[in-house]
């Protein structure tokens, strides 16, 4: 990174927690590469402080941020404009300060999700996301894109799951054009083995493996459902988790013991990453190949 100067301007990641994140080695390793005197940080922010820290960080010249978890649905309450694309999924996971004094908020994780699947032909396959909170609104458009045939959620939540269909009927008219099924499940659903049974793709949006110390009433979890519910798992079907911390997450580890295919979220986090930058700067060249790695250098160590 260049020398920080009275000159330099702050570019960030608003979320709670903020320390695992890889978005500040990528970014810097661009920005150097960019000659861009900006510096990229984590932003620590709970849900009740979120109002004044976008709103503050609009008032000192910030040049853009990166909304992650737990605020990406709520982040457009602090946005005087909302890109197109936002205002379908119900989610912001970037924010560009615009000329009216404020934010406006887009959406580049779906560009990040698709890169890693476009090689493959996915149409009329079955998906499944698990966890329904503002990732999984991206990926749910993402595998309209890719024609998927049936896209399952499975979440633990039955309210967040109900709100979470009815946002995506916000556009019914794609879904019976692509004769897509869409359908919601809780995590205790006895139908759920089945479901993972018969997938072909199975995408991870839930924290669970990436924070340390996650338990519910059966003890500790590092996978997400239990254990009984993959016993009938596809050998074909591949997992993509969105964590890209620790690489592989104890899903993946137990994925590629199966000998199943696996993603983890680290394209997936340069791309968006890569697609956000865009935006902030204005330059169509970003140098993706120093994030990567920049990624992979400090992920060895
Ligand atoms: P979010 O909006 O908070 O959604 C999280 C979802 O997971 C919600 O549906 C939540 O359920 C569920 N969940 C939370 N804790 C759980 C637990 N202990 N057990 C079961 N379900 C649980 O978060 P997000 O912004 O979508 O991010 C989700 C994950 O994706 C994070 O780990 C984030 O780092 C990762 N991510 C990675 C990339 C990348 O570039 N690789 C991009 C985006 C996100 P409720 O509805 O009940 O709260």
């Amino acid at each position: 990174m260049a020398m920080i100067t009275g000159t330099t301007s702050l570019v960030g990641l608003v979320g709670d927690p903020v320390s695992h994140s890889l978005s500040p080695i990528i970014h810097n390793a661009a920005f150097s590469e960019m000659g861009l005197n900006w510096c990229y940080l984590g932003i620590p922010c709970e849900t009740e402080n979120l109002e004044i820290v976008i709103n503050g960080l609009r008032k000192v010249n910030c040049k853009g941020l990166n909304i992650t978890i737990p605020h990406k649905q709520n982040a457009s309450n602090y946005c005087n404009e909302i890109s197109d694309l936002s205002k379908e999924l119900k989610a912001i996971n970037t924010l560009i300060p615009n000329k009216k004094n404020g934010w406006t908020g887009t959406n580049t994780d779906v560009e990040g999700f698709l890169a890693p699947l476009k090689k493959q032909d996915w149409t009329q396959k079955k998906a499944i996301i698990l966890g329904c909170g503002g990732s999984a609104r991206a990926i749910l458009f993402g595998l309209k894109i890719l024609r998927f045939q049936e896209i399952n959620v499975i979440s633990r939540n039955i309210k967040s799951i109900k709100k979470f269909l009815l946002d995506a009927k916000i556009n019914p008219e794609n879904i019976q054009k692509n004769h897509i099924e869409i359908k919601g499940y809780t995590d205790q659903d006895p139908n759920i083995k089945k479901i993972l049974s018969n997938s072909d793709l199975i995408i991870n949006t839930t924290p669970i493996g990436m924070q340390k110390g996650l338990k519910n009433e059966n003890g500790p979890i590092e996978i997400p459902l239990k254990p009984e519910d993959w016993s009938s798992i596809n050998k074909e079907t591949t997992l993509y988790d969105l964590i890209y911390t620790p690489r592989p997450t104890p899903w993946l580890l137990w994925g590629k013991e199966k000998g199943l295919k696996t993603i983890d979220g680290l394209e997936m986090l340069i791309q968006q990453g890569a697609a956000s930058l865009k935006l902030w700067s204005g330059v169509e060249n970003i140098p993706i190949e120093i994030m990567r790695n920049a990624a992979k250098t400090h992920l060895k160590h």
